[in-house]
């Protein structure tokens, strides 16, 4: 299924995330603490910088290998694989797609020496229904004057720069909406508390405020109502993290039950030699295993070059639905100790694997992007 070179690359990732991610997981979970020692680690190795090319001091690598940096991340570390997701795919991504050299040179330099980019799409008032974005500028003589807010954004206390939509018409009817590079330090931007979450407890989810924010004209990204479609290309590609999340997340938890049921014995025997046990253990691996297939398959379109965004959907909607089901199978494997804070990963695995079915559009919004695209190619026959 992967060439030998994503299989080394696979190898030499697995070891490093085991050594360097896995002894904090626990404790960035139970102290809901940002993964901050694994900053330098992670930069260095490259991870921080995936998709940055070397002009601007990143170690590109091919769309497949980020996915497989992500999911073994994920496999050791929900917290941290979606701290890698976000900034990769959803912070750098969008400069280098629609920047200008002005603001690569600026921005990625940065980026790649592991300074976090968030992604500031959703809203109080604008979740699903992205569009409907509340936050707005006004061009003034030499900056555009931002009011609004942001919701949910991953690494907002960390990040020194967020990619955020707002309206930029001044009729309030107008969906114009345009995206803007923004900095932390700015006056008039101003970070929330960290949520308090189900899991991913490591990773600073927060509120934006943007309040009389002056952003330098030079700040904004691409052309003026441009800013909803670059959204979307960036939420194509930031979904196959997701789906890498997943089944990264779903493998730890498959992992850790196949292990417990060898060793388990009730009635005198292993619990695996139980064939109810064993059926929830083919299950759990062959559907990871067809998830992964359908995740690397839209690493593969991507970097073919060729429209990946409804698969990237697809594969997104089933690797975290499967991630989420073989997470609370591994919890049903494991009886009690599954349910345990303590020795055990999977229930930390199963709260923060719920995540994946609702970031980057819900399962419920993946199935309206498949349909709509289905639809689509009947109509145009
Ligand atoms: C841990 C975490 C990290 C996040 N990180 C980021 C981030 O970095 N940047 C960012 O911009 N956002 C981020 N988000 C926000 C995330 O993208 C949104 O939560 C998601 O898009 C859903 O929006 P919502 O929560 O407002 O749900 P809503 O839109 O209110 O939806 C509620 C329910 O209604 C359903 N629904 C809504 N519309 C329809 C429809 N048309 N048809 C059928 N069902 C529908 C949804 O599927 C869902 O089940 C993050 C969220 C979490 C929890």
């Amino acid at each position: 299924m992967l060439e030998k070179k994503h299989l080394e690359y696979r190898e030499k990732t697995r070891a490093f995330m085991e050594e360097k991610i896995k002894p904090l997981a626990v404790a960035l979970d139970l102290e809901q603490r940002f993964p901050e020692e694994h900053m330098q680690p992670l930069t260095e190795a490259g991870y921080l910088s995936m998709l940055i090319p070397e002009e601007y001091g990143g170690k590109p690598t091919d769309t497949i290998s980020y996915t497989i940096a992500v999911e073994e991340a994920s496999r050791v570390c929900g917290s941290t694989g979606i701290m890698l997701a976000a900034h990769n795919s959803l912070g750098c991504f969008p400069i280098l797609k629609f920047g200008t050299e002005e603001q690569r040179k600026k921005y990625l330099p940065r980026a790649a020496k592991g300074e976090l980019v968030a992604f500031g799409l959703s809203e109080p008032d604008a979740g699903s229904d992205a569009g409907g974005t509340r936050t707005v500028a006004h061009k003034q003589d030499d900056h555009w004057l931002m009011n609004g807010s942001k919701c949910w954004i991953t690494s907002a206390t960390k990040a020194f720069a967020t990619i955020a939509s707002s309206r930029t018409s001044d009729d309030p009817e107008d969906r114009e909406i345009t995206c803007f590079i923004l900095e932390k330090d700015w006056p008039g931007y101003a970070v929330g508390k960290k949520e308090d979450k189900l899991g991913l407890r490591g990773s600073d989810t927060a509120f934006l405020h943007f309040d009389d924010l002056k952003v330098p004209l030079e700040n904004q990204l691409g052309e003026i109502g441009e800013g909803f479609k670059q959204m979307l290309i960036t939420l194509d590609g930031g979904r196959i993290s997701i789906g890498a999340m997943a089944l990264g997340l779903g493998q730890g938890a498959y992992e850790c039950a196949l292990k417990y049921a060898a060793e388990r014995e009730q009635f005198g025997k292993p619990i695996a030699y139980n064939q109810a046990i064993q059926h929830k253990l083919a299950d759990m691996a062959t559907e990871l295993e067809a998830a992964r297939l359908m995740v690397y398959e839209a690493s593969r379109m991507k970097d073919a070059g060729v429209p990946f965004g409804h698969y990237s959907a697809m594969a997104k909607l089933y690797a975290s639905e499967v991630g989420t089901r073989v997470a609370a199978r591994a919890i049903g494997v494991m009886g009690a100790v599954g349910y345990d804070t303590g020795k055990y990963p999977v229930e930390r695995i199963w709260r923060d694997v719920k995540l994946c079915e609702i970031g980057e559009g819900t399962s419920e919004i993946q199935r309206l992007v498949i349909a709509r695209h289905l639809i689509k190619s009947v109509q145009k026959v």
